[in-house]
């Protein structure tokens, strides 16, 4: 048997979650030819004969994904399935099944529970998919949620991270960095409530950010529209992580670059607003804050007029070859070399 354990001791934060993944899975040689995609892509691909399954699994833990002081169990529920489904709709494909396991504390009472799976049922039945399973266990403390989606793509219009070729043009679905925005509102209103119990938050005026942290939607839209422009990207990913992170996914699994333009992101103007009121970056906010569950995909140039028509996609840049590296081109017209923190030197 190999020797995997020894006396020395490498902390988490030196290898960041990427490259800890890749060291824990890489000697796993695949056993069926039915494994087509494992590890390393939005969604697992798993041949079915005339069809692939696609499935993915998803962790929500308290305290680091959500805080149960603004995020209402309704809404919880609700984006926990909307992050699973993001990951199959990211593949191209249309999610059927979800399984929800959570880990319970005493804490939480059955009508707790029950509005919780309210919202979990509202999200399955907004997306047509069935519950299908899960599991149960008590916990000292803290909620975890693990959701596992699954779903169907045709063979021929299955869409992974690594098909991007130089030329290819990166689009974006919806507007970013409205999540962020709405979860720097919702800290702040926290520790407003914090330092004086009687203070009302001020939420009306940041309805649209707050709706995008809170309720946000997948983008199963697009899975149909591009069927029915009749185009298949040649790479897709949903952005979960961020922009900047995702744009280093398809250009580190194509080996290419990426050029992207500061002014052809798309931020609604809810998101400038509100982060203007909070002293942020909106630039920074699409391209680094995390959890808008829009996609970014890339197509050949010669789809681009069947695109151009599409109102929820904006075209946000091309991929270059690898020696240009990834840039951003400032409002001004500089190029500055496009940076995904703790992507490089350690996890999100
Ligand atoms: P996403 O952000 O889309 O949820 P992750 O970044 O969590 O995806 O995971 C990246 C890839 O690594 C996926 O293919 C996922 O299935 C795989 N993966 C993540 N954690 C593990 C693990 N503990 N063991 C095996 N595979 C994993
Ligand atoms: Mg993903």
């Amino acid at each position: 048997m190999k020797k995997v354990m020894t006396d020395k001791r490498t902390e988490l934060k030196e290898l960041g979650e990427f490259k800890l993944i890749e060291l824990l899975t890489k000697d796993f040689p695949r056993q069926h030819p039915s494994s087509v995609v494992g590890v390393g892509d939005d969604a697992a691909v798993i041949d079915a004969g005339d069809h692939y399954c696609l499935a993915s699994t998803d962790l929500l833990v308290e305290g680091i994904h959500f805080d149960l002081t603004y995020a209402p169990l309704q809404h919880l529920g609700y984006k926990a399935v909307v992050a699973g489904i993001s990951d199959i709709v990211a593949m191209s494909g249309v999610p059927e099944q979800i399984m929800v396991s959570a880990t319970l504390s005493n804490r939480f009472s059955v009508e707790a529970l029950q509005v919780f799976y309210e919202g979990i049922r509202r999200a399955c039945a907004h997306y047509s998919v069935d519950l299908v399973g899960g599991d149960t266990a008590p916990a000292r403390q803290g909620l975890v949620i693990s959701v596992t989606a699954l779903g169907r793509v045709e063979k021929s219009r299955l869409c992974r991270r690594g098909g991007m070729k130089p030329n290819d043009v990166l689009c974006v679905t919806g507007d970013l960095g409205g999540a962020y925005v709405g979860l720097q509102v919702l800290n702040r209103e926290k520790e407003v409530l914090s330092a004086d119990k009687e203070m009302q938050p001020d939420l009306d005026s940041y309805e649209y950010v707050l709706q995008r942290q809170l309720k946000p939607e997948a983008r199963a839209d697009m899975v149909h529209a591009l069927a029915e422009m009749a185009v298949v990207p040649t790479a897709m990913i949903d952005i979960s992580d961020g922009l900047a992170s995702e744009l280093f996914h398809l250009a580190q699994a194509a080996g290419l670059g990426v050029r992207v333009y500061e002014e052809k992101l798309p931020v609604d103007v809810r998101t400038d607003e509100a982060a203007l009121d909070l002293k942020l970056n909106s630039t920074v906010c699409a391209l680094h804050g995390g959890e808008d569950y829009e996609l970014l995909f890339a197509i050949s140039p010669q789809d681009v007029d069947k695109i151009a028509r599409h109102a929820e996609v904006s075209m946000i840049g091309y991929a270059t070859e690898a020696d240009q590296g990834l840039q951003l081109h400032l409002q001004g017209g500089q190029a500055v070399p496009l940076t995904a923190p703790g992507w490089e030197e350690g996890g999100p």
